[in-house]
C-alpha cells in the first residue's frame, strides 16, 4: 500500500521510478504462467489447470538473517532461494514470486546489484517476479512464492511412515561453519583453514534450492522438508507431524572434508544444528532405494540415506558406527527461543 502519487512530469523519480528501473523488466516476455504482471493492483497468475497452489513466505530482516555489509547480490539470490526452497520441499513447480521491500534509501548502486542476484535465480527457475509492495524503513525483505502441485502430490511433513529410510540432499553444516567464521568463534577460526573459508562462507550467502530434486521426489517420497534450522530440529517438525520417531546414523551423514575436520562436539554443532543449508531432508519407503538413485541422477543432486524412521513416537536416537546410542549435544535454531 502506498500513499505517494505518481508524478505525471517524472515518471522516474521516487517509489515508482525505483520499481520501474530495478524491478519491471519490460520487453522480457512472461512465461505462460503469467497472464499479468507487475503494473496493476494483482498480478494474474494461470496454474495450470486442476493443480494446486503452493505458497509460502520468507522474511529476511537485517541483523537477523544477514549481516549489513553483505554483498547485494547474494542477498537479492538468498531471498529468493530461502523461498524457492520451500517450493522444493513440497514438490512444487515455481509459478512466480512477489517482493515486499523496505529501504532505507534509493540506493541505485545497491538495488542494482540485488536485483541482478534476484533475477540470475529467477530466470534459472523461469520464476518471474510478478508484484511486490516498495517502501521506506530499515532494510527487510519479504518474498511470496507462488508454484503448482497435482493435488495428492505435495510431500507433508506428516506422511512419514515407520520403517521409511531417511535421507538428506547435498551437504549440510558448511552454511553454519560460514556463520561461525563470520562471528569469529574461536573454535573456528583455529579449526577452519584459509583456503576452505571462501567456499563455506558462498555456501551461507548462496544457497541452491533443491527444485530439481523437490519435483523428482514427489510421488516417491513421503514426508519431506527443508533445512532451514538444523536437520535435527527440521527432523523433529517431521517426526510430530507424523507420530513417528527416527534413527540417524552418525557415521553415514556426508561431510566435506573441512567439517570431518574438526573435533567432534563441533561436527555434531555443524552437522545436526547449521542452519541455512537449504537441503531437502526426506523420507521413503526402502522399495524406492533404486528409484531415488534415478531421480536424484536426473536432478543432478546428491542423496544420502542417514537413517530411518521407527515406530517410536518423537524419539530421535543418533546411533555410532557400533549401534550405540551417542548424546546429541547441542540444539537447533529457534527465533524465540529463551
Ligand atoms: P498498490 O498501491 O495498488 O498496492 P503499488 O503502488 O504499491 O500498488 O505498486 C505498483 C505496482 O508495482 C504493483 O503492480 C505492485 O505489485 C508493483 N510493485 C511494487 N513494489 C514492487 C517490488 N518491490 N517488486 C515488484 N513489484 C512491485
Ligand atoms: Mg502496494
Amino acid at each position: 500500500m502506498s500513499t505517494a502519487t505518481r508524478p505525471a512530469d517524472a515518471p522516474d523519480a521516487g517509489e515508482f521510478g525505483l520499481i520501474a528501473r530495478h524491478f519491471q523488466r519490460l520487453g522480457l516476455a512472461n512465461p505462460s504462467q503469467v497472464a499479468l504482471g507487475i503494473g496493476d493492483d494483482c498480478a494474474l497468475l494461470a496454474p495450470t489447470p486442476g493443480s494446486q497452489l503452493a505458497i509460502s513466505s520468507d522474511m529476511l530482516v537485517q541483523g537477523r538473517h544477514f549481516f549489513p555489509d553483505v554483498d547485494p547480490a547474494a542477498l537479492g539470490h538468498k531471498a529468493l532461494a530461502v523461498n524457492l526452497s520451500d517450493l522444493a520441499a513440497m514438490g512444487a513447480r515455481p509459478l512466480g514470486f512477489t517482493l515486499a521491500i523496505a529501504l532505507p534509501e534509493a540506493n541505485d548502486s545497491w538495488l542494482k546489484p540485488f536485483a541482478t542476484g534476484l533475477f540470475a535465480l529467477a530466470d534459472a527457475h523461469a520464476c518471474p517476479l510478478v508484484g511486490g509492495d516498495t517502501t521506506r524503513g530499515p532494510l527487510n525483505i519479504c518474498i511470496t512464492v507462488f508454484g503448482e502441485v497435482l493435488p495428492g502430490m505435495a510431500m507433508r511433513r506428516g506422511a512419514a511412515q515407520a520403517g521409511d529410510d531417511l535421507y538428506v540432499s547435498g551437504q549440510v553444516g558448511e552454511a553454519r561453519m560460514a556463520l561461525e567464521l563470520r562471528r569469529e568463534t574461536p573454535w573456528a577460526l583455529e579449526h577452519i583453514d584459509t583456503p576452505s573459508r571462501p567456499a563455506l562462507i558462498e555456501r551461507m550467502d548462496r544457497p541452491t534450492p533443491r527444485l530439481a530434486l523437490g519435483q523428482a521426489l514427489s510421488g516417491l517420497a513421503h514426508a519431506a522438508l527443508d533445512i532451514s534450522d538444523g536437520l535435527v530440529g527440521d527432523l523433529r517438525h517431521i517426526l510430530r507431524a507424523s507420530g513417528v520417531g527416527a534413527v540417524i546414523d552418525w557415521a553415514s551423514l556426508p561431510r566435506t572434508g573441512a567439517i570431518a575436520a574438526l573435533p567432534e562436539v563441533h561436527q555434531q554443532t555443524c552437522l545436526l544444528h547449521g542452519g541455512d543449508d537449504y537441503e531437502l531432508l526426506f523420507t521413503a519407503p526402502a522399495t524406492a532405494r533404486d528409484s531415488l538413485l534415478s531421480a536424484a541422477q536426473a536432478s543432478q543432486t546428491s542423496i544420502h540415506r542417514i537413517g530411518c524412521i521407527t515406530a517410536e513416537s518423537g524419539m530421535l536416537r543418533l546411533l555410532d558406527a557400533a549401534g550405540q546410542d551417542r548424546p546429541i549435544l547441542g540444539q537447533s535454531f529457534d527465533h524465540f527461543a529463551t
